[in-house]
């Protein structure tokens, strides 16, 4: 038996793994594919932010008993519920999907360990568990890690969003902050730190929920603020001029505050520190700076990283130097050879790479020509608090309550390429169920 090894299950290694699966069936070798991630599900990160301003459902469904009990124990309870239950708890349950129901009759083979390395010469990888698993093919799909640019501070005190267990961190510190600032005075100073889509859907679900929290916790709403900082001039690069203002104008509706060519030089737990010198308190910092390639990378020999630590890959997206070994997702760099595009991470182009790297495996197999990849974006969603979103297809742009829908129709196709018709329906509901009950 010969392994075809996936490293990763996020949009890219699972597509990858689904995609190939139905094309080996064809060949008469006896292949095997290992899908390898340290978890046992599969986070649709667009619904993070949600998770993250989940509150209002949570709070109408716990006891008296529950909401009597200490504010210490109640957080520890509920996220080691919500965490240590994965995709079985209610926000977990819309955010999370088993990996093991997704592969469900299918001839793949999931390992629920973490990668620690890989020994490219003897072609093998290896386990924190101790494990080696040899493989013929391997594919890198180990997703990203938080970018801090070197700003001190950054990794030791702000708060990331980019799993389910971070977004139920940030969740209950924002509920905290809250139900300090009932029993206390001083006031409640939300950062987020980048206006990319990440930051701009952040701090657009935060401000949502936070007018549930106004009214429950009894706070005015001058003793809160939610404070957006870009070091560029403008928010949202990527998106045109036009629809730039139409979220502005959202955010500000919100009672969001953005403040642009703001380059932060400290995060200290009470406060951030602008290179102007200039100190804004706050209780609590929410990292969206950027993306670098995850950290085990950097032990890999004879593997070349850019200077965020992706590995670099060539027009097939095969690892520089590799025939047998692809990279792909935020993981890697590809720099497009017809635009000289280098491709965004978002979850669209890992699973655009996926196909590739898919028919790519099986043509190499088959000793057939591989397929270039070439970077192509139709548009973007960008999420604006409540049932508010800018969608940008082919050109058209459709925003409020339109671009919500049709953002929930992005997560039903999404959804459809994982699961069957009625499971990937269901989950959409429970989406809807739990997430709506925010706005
Ligand atoms: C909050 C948030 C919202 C987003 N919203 C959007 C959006 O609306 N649209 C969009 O296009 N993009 C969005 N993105 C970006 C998108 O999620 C990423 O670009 C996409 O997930 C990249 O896919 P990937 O497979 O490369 O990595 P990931 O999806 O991150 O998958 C990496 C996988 O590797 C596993 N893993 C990591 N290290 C190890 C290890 N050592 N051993 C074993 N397993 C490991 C992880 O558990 C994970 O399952 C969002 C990102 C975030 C954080």
């Amino acid at each position: 038996m010969k392994n075809i090894v996936i490293a990763g299950a996020g949009f890219a290694g699972i597509r990858v793994a689904l995609k190939l699966e139905k094309k080996i069936a064809m060949l008469r070798d006896d292949w095997s594919i290992i899908l390898i991630d340290k978890n046992s599900y599969h986070t649709y990160t667009p619904a993070l932010y949600e998770a993250a301003s989940y509150y209002h459902a949570r709070l109408k469904k716990e006891t008296s008993e529950e909401k009597n009990a200490c504010l210490p124990t109640r957080l520890a309870e509920a996220l080691a519920k919500r965490v240590g239950m994965g995709f079985d708890g209610v926000v977990g349950g819309a955010t999370c999907l088993s990996i093991r129901t997704i592969i469900k009759n299918r001839n793949i083979t999931f390992v629920e360990q973490e990668v620690s390395g890989v020994d490219f010469k003897e072609k093998i990888v290896k386990t924190k568990a101790g494990d080696g698993i040899p493989f013929e093919y391997l594919v890198l799909a180990l997703g990203s890690e938080a970018l801090y640019f070197g700003v001190k501070g950054a990794g030791e005190c702000s708060y990331t969003l980019k799993s389910l267990p971070d977004a139920l961190r940030i969740q209950s510190r924002i509920e905290e902050l809250f139900l300090n600032a009932k029993a206390h005075s001083g006031n409640i100073e939300i950062v987020v730190a980048g206006a990319g889509a990440s930051g701009v859907e952040t701090a657009a679900e935060i401000a949502t929920c936070a007018r549930h929290l106004y009214r429950d916790y009894g706070i005015a709403k001058e003793r809160a603020r939610i404070l957006l900082l870009e070091a560029q001039d403008k928010i949202l690069t990527q998106v045109n001029p036009g629809e730039r203002a139409k979220i502005k104008k959202r955010l500000q509706k919100l009672g969001v505050l953005i403040r642009t060519g703001i380059k932060i030089n400290e995060v200290t737990l009470t406060s951030v520190v602008l290179e102007s010198g200039e100190k804004c308190e706050s209780s609590i910092v929410i990292w969206a700076g950027g993306v670098k390639g995850p950290s085990l990378f950097r032990q890999f020999e004879n593997i070349e990283l850019d200077n965020r630590g992706r590995i670099i890959v060539d027009a097939f997206l095969r690892v520089k130097n590799y025939s047998d070994i692809f990279a792909l997702g935020d993981s890697s760099n590809f720099t497009d050879e017809k635009s000289g595009l280098t491709a965004p991470a978002t979850a669209f182009i890992a699973e655009q790479q996926a196909d590739i790297v898919a028919k790519n495996i099986f043509s190499s197999i088959r000793a057939e020509p591989l397929g270039k990849y070439h970077i192509s974006i139709p548009g973007y969603a960008i999420s604006c608090g409540g049932k508010y979103a800018v969608v940008s297809i082919f050109g058209v742009t459709f925003s409020g309550f339109l671009g919500w829908l049709i953002k929930r129709v992005i997560d039903l196709r999404y959804f459809l390429s994982l699961l069957p018709f009625w499971q990937a329906c269901s989950l959409l509901l429970k989406e809807f169920r739990v997430f709506t009950k925010n706005d």
